[in-house]
């Protein structure tokens, strides 16, 4: 989905867009993951008024709702961020305990069919596998 596609698919639902409402999607697109407070000051930066934090919560739970985004959990924090869902995009969180470094990496091919599989069906919309990795000493 591209930020366009949300929008387009938020105005055919009759939502209302508002400024906060515009501005936490397009945030959703220039960095992978934003905790709340990243949205805040993001909104900050790119809106000239002052930053309702209910409506900054209240917008991601609606975006939760409607399955444009999904949470994901800090393992060292516990404090949550949001992220595009993008069933284009299924990808595995490797968190590295020493370094406090997370990347991401695609799903294979071999375990995406191996998901297929045991679910029985092609149709996937979201993915969720989280790996937190502590190296021998
Ligand atoms: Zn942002
Ligand atoms: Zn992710």
């Amino acid at each position: 989905m591209t930020e366009k596609n949300i929008i387009e698919l938020l105005q055919s639902k009759k939502y209302r867009l508002t400024n906060i409402r515009k501005s936490i999607i397009n945030c959703l697109f220039h960095e992978h993951k934003h905790t709340i407070s990243d949205f805040i000051n993001h909104i900050q930066k790119s809106i000239n008024e002052e930053v309702n934090v209910s409506s900054v919560y209240n917008t991601l739970e609606f975006l939760v709702n409607e399955g444009i985004i999904d949470i994901t959990i800090d393992p060292v924090t516990k404090e949550k961020s949001f992220e595009l869902i993008d069933k284009n995009d299924f990808h595995i969180h490797i968190y590295d305990r020493e370094n406090k470094k997370e990347k991401t990496i695609d799903i294979s091919e071999k375990l995406m069919d191996a998901i297929k599989k045991e679910i029985k069906t092609d149709e996937i919309s979201n993915i969720k596998i989280f790996i937190e990795i502590k190296k021998r000493n």
